[in-house]
């Protein structure tokens, strides 16, 4: 009985999307705040000109989207 609800519980969660973050890149102003707040440094400005995320590296924690002040960062869902 037990070795069922944990097998199902595993099925469950591999279904579940995972979400990273995206930057658009013709609205980034390159402040850096959200390449400070990434714990991942998943985050790089390319030449000074705009933000880009690491998929690789991303674990979609939100704070890069907290820390953006022009808050154009967005979580999108990507397969699990
Ligand atoms: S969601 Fe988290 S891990 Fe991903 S880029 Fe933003 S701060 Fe970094
Ligand atoms: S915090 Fe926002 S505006 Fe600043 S570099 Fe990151 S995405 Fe661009």
């Amino acid at each position: 009985m037990q070795k069922d609800k944990i097998s199902k519980e595993k099925i469950s969660k591999e279904k579940i999307p995972k979400e990273k973050a995206r930057v658009p890149r013709d609205q980034c102003v390159a402040c850096g705040c959200c390449f400070s707040a990434c714990p991942q440094k998943a985050i790089a400005i390319i030449k000074g000109v705009y933000a880009a995320i690491d998929e690789s590296l991303c674990v979609g924690c939100g704070l890069c989207l907290r820390a953006c002040p022009a808050s154009i960062i967005e979580m999108v869902e990507v397969p699990a």
